[in-house]
């Protein structure tokens, strides 16, 4: 009885560990799947941090392009953090369609006003992307202005997030992933599926970044931009999904081993030449003035010599942050409630 006991605790702890490395298994592989799902959004971002370092004049250029990898991969870095800060999100989009119609009149473009109007939780509630950028530029200068290189490429990289995000209709409307209007999927189809189908083939020469004299102006010219793209793309989609044949709108594609339903390339194709190409052009405005507003700071700063700065290593505090935030973002638990569509 005794050896029967043991021959059953032992099948017991050997069904049980192929019970845990089956479940280890799973969860790799969902792991895999999300991160992959993730990056795919991730793509646009690098790309249009790293051709915004072309857009800078030669006192900025040596410094930026030898950071460029650093400046590219850490674009996501505010996606990634709305796992481990709760203040993170509503900084990526503005619901603007709240306030009102274009061109939104009745809020005030300045932060304190708007918050003596409509006070700081309902601004947090619909986004505050705007707003932030213009934080992120303050803080730019600052690093500039105090010649700290980690400081520099942190706000550099962050900054050229926040304003491809507002270059996004989808960032800018309260039907942010067509919820309201029968069409959910569409802002990762806009954002990120069809700038991975086609992106390596736009048009990325675009200029030379230049001087803003009103960043405030600039940025809310953005958003006001965004906002009159948004019944297009959800129009267009909405016609194109009527004329298209229903068996041949989405498609199954292999990832990671699983298998996941997307966007067809046909329909994918179809709807960019519908809207006249609207995801290369903002990719391409994203890219200049995220030049701009990079150069903006240095000039702001009194145009420090980057060529100077010490070569220091990354500081132990950035390091650990840095760290925190991509083992939280792994694990996957976004930070706070708001919705995660609007990366
Ligand atoms: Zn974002």
């Amino acid at each position: 009885m005794a050896a029967c006991g043991m021959k059953r605790t032992f099948a017991t702890v050997r069904s049980y560990k192929l019970w845990t490395a089956t479940l280890l298994i799973v969860l790799a592989i969902e792991w895999a799947g999300m991160v992959a799902a993730y990056a795919w959004g991730f793509w646009a971002h690098r790309r249009i941090n790293r051709v915004a370092v072309y857009t800078l004049p030669p006192g900025m250029l040596v410094f930026y392009k030898k950071h460029i990898d650093w400046v590219s991969e850490h674009a996501v870095d505010p996606d990634k953090r709305r796992y481990s800060d709760p203040e993170e999100a509503p900084r990526h989009y503005i619901d603007l369609d709240r306030y009102g119609s274009y061109p939104f009149d009745s809020l005030p473009r300045n932060w304190y006003e708007a918050v003596s109007k409509y006070t700081e939780d309902t601004l947090k509630k619909h986004g505050i992307v705007p707003w932030h950028v213009l934080l992120e530029l303050r803080q730019l200068t600052k690093a500039f202005r105090e010649k700290k290189k980690w400081a520099i490429l942190a706000h550099s990289a962050d900054l050229g997030h926040y304003i491809a995000d507002a270059h996004v209709p989808l960032h800018c409307t309260s039907n942010y992933n067509g919820q309201q209007t029968g069409q959910r999927g569409i802002h990762g189809f806009w954002e990120s599926r069809i700038p991975e189908l086609f992106g390596e083939e736009y048009d990325y020469f675009v200029g030379k970044a230049t001087y803003l004299v009103n960043p405030s102006r600039e940025i809310w010219n953005v958003v006001l931009e965004s906002a009159s793209m948004v019944d297009s793309v959800l129009a267009l989609e909405r016609q194109l999904t009527e004329r298209f044949p229903a068996d041949e709108k989405f498609t199954f594609e292999m990832r990671n081993n699983q298998s996941i339903r997307t966007y067809s390339r046909p329909f994918a194709a179809a709807y960019q030449e519908m809207l006249n190409r609207m995801q290369e052009r903002r990719m391409r405005q994203a890219i200049l003035r995220i030049g701009s507003f990079w150069y903006t700071a240095w000039v702001n700063a009194g145009q420090p010599s980057l060529a100077e700065l010490a070569d220091e290593p990354m500081p132990e505090e950035l390091r650990l942050r840095l760290e925190a935030m991509d083992q939280a973002w792994r694990q996957g638990r976004p930070a706070g409630a708001l919705s995660d569509c609007h990366d």
